[in-house]
Parts: structure tokens; C-alpha cells; sequence
């Protein structure tokens, strides 16, 4: 009889999840098993949750989900010599081939056949994980560990804020969510003059404003053209960074950058966004789609803003023992909500 551990596991196509006991799993040769100490729910897993139409498409049950952990070694698959047991751990939730052009090239977020942890192999929401040592990143000592439990997404975050150069800049974010929120407080950690972000969720809007955003726009009220002058803009936006997904917000973006501006594109599009692919063209805009962290660069610059001074915790509005994860569900589910932290050590 294999040893057990419980799991939130998605078990059959259909919304919800259940709390049941799954074998823990053994770590394979080149890989490590964590103990999970903290795990947060990202808006990847409220779809699962909610089994969307990406969901339907993309995750193949039974499952075990989640992404965003923290935890310690646990023990060592066979050749495993760079980690030990008790190592305080987190890890990149990519999989990545290792052999492709752009793996070699140490651009693994452009692997070609990237396996997401939680959504095509088993995740984090458990009281164990395994995972390949290559996406092991060991974590420094005095880093809370409820804010390292949701580093991948704060990895999305700084990924696409430190994607162009935002010193002495006026930086546009469209979408209020708990990357918007983390973008912000990027953003104006690395030197922008102005940061304006957009929703319409004020909740989320006023987190914003905690984490650093100079203005902040409800867009059922308020006009995004109304925030320029206040905010000593000339011209339009230099950087923009797309967070929301909708093309309506990605509209207004495109509308409100200088000519020569820069877009950081994370929010995923749905098919059919409708684009003024002209507007692009004659203001000489640049575009970058973003996807996931740069492995793994991304992960160090984290460590260091946040041992430099960073401060995330304002975002974070639920902690939880995992076995309430059906409130962290709904509280991520309403919109009033940071990050929601579950605790597995309890
Ligand atoms: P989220 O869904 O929590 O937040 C999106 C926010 O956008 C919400 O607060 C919503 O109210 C707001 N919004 C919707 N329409 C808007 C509009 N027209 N104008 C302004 N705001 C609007 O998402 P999140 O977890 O913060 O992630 C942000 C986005 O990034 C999502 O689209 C997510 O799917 C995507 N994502 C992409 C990657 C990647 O690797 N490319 C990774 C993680 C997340
Ligand atoms: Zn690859």
C-alpha cells in the first residue's frame, strides 16, 4: 500500500474540485520531492476550478492542480547532488524539453513543448510535489514564506514590468489582478514617474494604490484620457502593460501611447480581439508577448527586489488552511480578492 497524502485534485471534467488522498509521489531520476509548506491560488486554477473552455481544452483529469508554492526538500531522486532535505524551495512551474534551440539558448520560456506543473502533470495543491531539480529555486533565509508562496505569479509580474525600461517613465497597466497589483509596485520600485492602472473593481483598484500606483481609473466612471494631465503626460504612456485579457482594455492602451511607446503583453486574448492594427503601425508602437518568467533571470531579480525592499504583503486578503479551500475558491471567484493563500501545515 503506497503512502498516502491529501490532494485537491480535479477529478472529473465539470466544475469543483475535491479534497481526497492520493498516493504521495516518488521522485524519478533527476528530480526532488517537495514538502509543501504554502500554496496560492492563481486565476490558471479558478479556471480549472470553474472548468472553462481553456480548461476543457488544456487539462486532462484526473489531476492534481496548483502552481504557486513554497515547501522544503523532501527527499532526492537518484543523481540528484545540488539540494539537500530541509531546503526551503520554491519552483518555476514550467517544464521545459531542455534540448530545443531556445532552451539551449537559455530562453526555456520560449521552449517549444513547455508542461505546465497543475495543469498537464500533477501540481502543488497537495501535501507533496515532485518536480525536475532544473526547476528547483532554492530560496534565501528571511524571505516570508507567504510571499514566496506566490512567486510564480509574481514572476509573470516582473517578468512583464522589467520587460522595457520604465525609468523616469509613464507607465499604463491595464487590469487590476493580483499581477496588475504586483506590476504596480514593480514598476515604481524601478524608477517610473507615473503609474496608472485600470479596472473596474475598486476593491482591486485601492490594493493598487497600496502597492504604489499614482492614479488609478474605474473605467465605468472614469476616462483614461482624464488621468493625463494630472499626471503630467504629454504625449500618451511610454511603456504599456496589458493585464486584463480584454481587448477593449488593449484598445484603449494602444489609443493612449506616445508614438515609440512599448507594450508588454501578458493578459491572454480571446479569439477574434479586435486590434487597429493601423493605429500600431503609424505610431511605430513595439509589442512583446510575455509568457510565464525568463528562466531564470525572472526568479533572481524577484529575490532581490523583495530582499531590496519590495513590499507585496498588502495583496495578500485570505489565509486559509487548505481544507477551506472552497472559500479561497469563492473569494477568487467574486473579484474581491488579492491573493489567497492556502496553509498545508496545519
Ligand atoms: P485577473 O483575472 O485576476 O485580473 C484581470 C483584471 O482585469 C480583473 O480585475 C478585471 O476586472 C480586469 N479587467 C477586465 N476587463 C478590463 C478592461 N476592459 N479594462 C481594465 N481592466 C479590465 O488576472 P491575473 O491573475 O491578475 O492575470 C492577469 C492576466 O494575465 C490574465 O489575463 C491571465 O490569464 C494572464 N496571465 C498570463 C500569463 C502568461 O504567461 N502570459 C501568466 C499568468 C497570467
Ligand atoms: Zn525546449
Amino acid at each position: 500500500m503506497p503512502r498516502m497524502m491529501d490532494a485537491l485534485v480535479k477529478e472529473a471534467p465539470g466544475k469543483g474540485l475535491t479534497l481526497k488522498q492520493v498516493p504521495v509521489p516518488e521522485p524519478g531520476m533527476g528530480e526532488v520531492r517537495i514538502k509543501i509548506h504554502k500554496t496560492a491560488i492563481c486565476g490558471t486554477d479558478v479556471h480549472i476550478y470553474n472548468w472553462d473552455p481553456w480548461s476543457q481544452q488544456n487539462v486532462k483529469p484526473p489531476l492534481v492542480i496548483g502552481h504557486e508554492y513554497v515547501g522544503e526538500i523532501d527527499a532526492l531522486g537518484e543523481g540528484v547532488t545540488a539540494y539537500h532535505p530541509g531546503q526551503r524551495v520554491s519552483g518555476e512551474g514550467h517544464i521545459v524539453c531542455g534540448h530545443c534551440r531556445n532552451c539551449r539558448a537559455g530562453n526555456g520560456q520560449w521552449c517549444k513543448d513547455t508542461k505546465g506543473v497543475g495543469v498537464n502533470r500533477n501540481g502543488a495543491f497537495a501535501e507533496y510535489i515532485v518536480i525536475p531539480a532544473t526547476n528547483v529555486i532554492p530560496i534565501n533565509d528571511g524571505i516570508d514564506e507567504d510571499i514566496v508562496s506566490f512567486f510564480d505569479a509574481f514572476g509573470n509580474a516582473t517578468h512583464t514590468a522589467l520587460m522595457f525600461d520604465v525609468v523616469g517613465e509613464d507607465v499604463l497597466i491595464t487590469g487590476a489582478g493580483p499581477i496588475g497589483m504586483m506590476a504596480a509596485a514593480i514598476a515604481r520600485k524601478n524608477g517610473a514617474r507615473s503609474v496608472v492602472v485600470t479596472d473596474m473593481n475598486d476593491y482591486r483598484l485601492e490594493l493598487c494604490e497600496k502597492m504604489g500606483a499614482t492614479h488609478t481609473v474605474n473605467i465605468t466612471r472614469q476616462r483614461l484620457e482624464d488621468v493625463l494631465g494630472p499626471a503630467h503626460m504629454v504625449e500618451g504612456f511610454d511603456v504599456g502593460m496589458e493585464m486584463s485579457g480584454s481587448d477593449k482594455a488593449l484598445q484603449s492602451m494602444i489609443a493612449n501611447m506616445r508614438n515609440g511607446g512599448k507594450i508588454a503583453l501578458l493578459g491572454i486574448q480571446q479569439p477574434g480581439a479586435d486590434i487597429d492594427w493601423n493605429q500600431i503601425i503609424f505610431k511605430g508602437l513595439c509589442l512583446q508577448g510575455i509568457y510565464g518568467r525568463k528562466m531564470y533571470e525572472t526568479w533572481y531579480k524577484m529575490m532581490a527586489m523583495v530582499e531590496g525592499g519590495l513590499d507585496l504583503s498588502p495583496i495578500i486578503t485570505h489565509r486559509l488552511p487548505y481544507t477551506r479551500f472552497e472559500e479561497g475558491f469563492a473569494a477568487m471567484n467574486s473579484g474581491n480578492a488579492g491573493k489567497v493563500i492556502l496553509n498545508w501545515m496545519d
